[in-house]
């Protein structure tokens, strides 16, 4: 579904001696496709405890893994994983640069750069030392990769991809590891994910690894909600798919194909919150994953912004949020492995002209989510935001060519996403597996210029 025409120009040979660069056509996950398409260059900084599982995930995936960058064959490898976090003094930086400057040259197109770093809190963990000079340190260095990793995603070329998985000693990485390396995670780019401990044990099956677990999806009929309920559905969700019913005939289809129930309920309605959760306790006893993606926009400049458009933006896209987590903290409903996944927007990050109602109510989303997440922990339930760029949708077709052209380039890969790269990301938090992570922000961007 691509209508981006300077992408596929440039792929011809004739038109790039013409100066024009190669856009890379970014490499997407398909049912039986293999974690990765060559091997994977896994390294450790002293006693990292990690390299070891990572290790053991990848041959479990049948991944070749290399140790070190002057090993092998010196062809290019697919990913490289770098278990850093022991790394504690500017020595320890060094090392790792030591490893990432041979390792990257290897790194093939679309290849993946996944670092774990410690936690940089020195009242965390193994961090404590005797001396707080020696903290202090440790906690510089743990932050150092964050700028280390931010400036990698803008280097590597041709749809490769940079992230930092910041993992405190006890964390379940198994799921974060297996998306970041996966094609999955295509458009996610430049991004610094906490991962933290998780009861859960790791799906049997890593082909559907929300097998036998019930999504809700709100605006399904369309867009990006449409392509989340088709992937969880892929992946082996249950899916109730919910929209407006002005929307029924497409939200029925959508539910159809998921092969899931399609539930016509205008979110902001004062009995919403209890008509969805009735809903899923008729139909299924509970909801494992609920995903807030249902929104609207209502531009104008501050200026002449009047109150029925701010109301409306922020009825749709936060209130709606706000109350119905309220009912699922109050009610039983939400399992103990619960997720939920709210999309907000980089426009809530970065700040958009004539968005100052759309932009609030999606950073809005993000308070809301922090706020939430201790609570929901104390059930072992998790709460994310995901905040997508430049996504090709019928609201991005319809912009004006200047704008939309803008939108697609200034981000690491060059291009606009997919709805699909949003869902995928849903997909990878709604999992039970995925219960390490929570209170976090992942923008689904390519690493968007904008409010980086
Ligand atoms: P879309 O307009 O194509 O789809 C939104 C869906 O939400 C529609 O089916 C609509 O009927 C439904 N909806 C609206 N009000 C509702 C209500 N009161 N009750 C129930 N359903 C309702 O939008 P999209 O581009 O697919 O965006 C999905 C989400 O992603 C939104 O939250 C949007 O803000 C966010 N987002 C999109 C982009 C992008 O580039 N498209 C970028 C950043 C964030």
């Amino acid at each position: 579904m691509s209508n981006d025409t300077l992408r596929d120009l440039s792929q011809n040979p004739l038109v790039q001696r013409l100066g024009v660069p190669r856009i890379p056509v970014l490499r997407r996950h398909s049912p039986g496709a293999p974690l990765l398409t060559g091997p994977a260059l896994v390294g450790v900084i002293g006693a990292g405890a990690f390299a070891e599982p990572v290790r053991a995930l990848l041959e479990d995936a049948a991944v070749e893994v290399i140790a070190s960058p002057d090993a092998g064959d010196e062809g290019k490898v697919a990913a490289v994983v770098l278990d850093a976090t022991a790394a504690r003094t500017l020595d320890d930086l060094a090392a790792v640069q030591q490893f990432l400057t041979p390792a990257v040259k290897r790194l093939a197109p679309g290849g993946r750069l996944l670092v774990l770093s410690p936690e940089s809190d020195p009242s965390e963990g193994p961090l404590a030392g005797p001396s707080i000079d020696t903290d202090v340190e440790a906690a510089a260095v743990a932050q150092a990769f964050d700028g280390l990793i931010r400036s990698a995603g803008k280097e590597v070329r041709a749809g490769a991809t940079a992230n930092l998985l910041v993992v405190s000693p006890d964390a379940a990485i198994g799921s974060s590891v297996r998306f970041f390396l996966s094609a999955r995670s295509t458009y996610v780019d430049g991004q610094v994910v906490h991962v933290g401990p998780a009861t859960v044990e790791e799906p049997a099956d890593v082909e559907h690894p929300l097998a036998g677990r019930v999504a809700v999806v709100t605006g399904a009929a369309r867009g990006i909600g449409a392509a989340i309920a088709a992937t969880l559905a892929r992946d082996g969700a249950t899916v109730v798919a919910v929209d407006i019913p002005a929307a029924g005939e497409s939200l029925a289809r959508v539910a159809n194909q998921a092969g899931g129930t399609a539930l016509q309920l205008d979110i902001t309605a004062p009995d919403a919150a209890q008509r969805l959760i009735a809903h899923v306790q008729e139909r299924h006893g509970h909801v494992d994953l609920v995903v807030h993606n249902a929104g609207i926009t209502r531009d104008k400049l501050l200026a002449n912004m009047d109150a029925d458009r701010w109301n409306a933006v922020m009825a749709v896209n936060l209130r709606s949020q706000l109350t119905i987590n309220a009912a699922l903290l109050e009610s039983d409903v939400l399992s103990d492995s619960g997720r939920i996944v709210c999309v907000a927007s980089t426009s809530g990050i970065a700040g958009n002209r004539g968005q100052t109602n759309y932009a609030a109510s999606k950073a809005g989303v993000i308070g809301m989510v922090r706020a939430l997440a201790p609570k929901l922990a104390e059930r072992g339930a998790t709460i994310n935001a995901i905040a997508p760029g430049f996504i090709e949708t019928e609201m991005t077709a319809t912009m004006p060519l200047g704008t939309r052209e803008a939108g697609r380039r200034i981000n690491s890969l060059r291009q606009g996403g997919l709805p699909v790269d949003v869902a995928e990301t849903v997909g990878w938090l709604g999992q039970a597996a995925s219960g390490g992570v929570t209170g976090q922000v992942v923008r689904v961007c390519g690493q968007s210029l904008l409010g980086a």
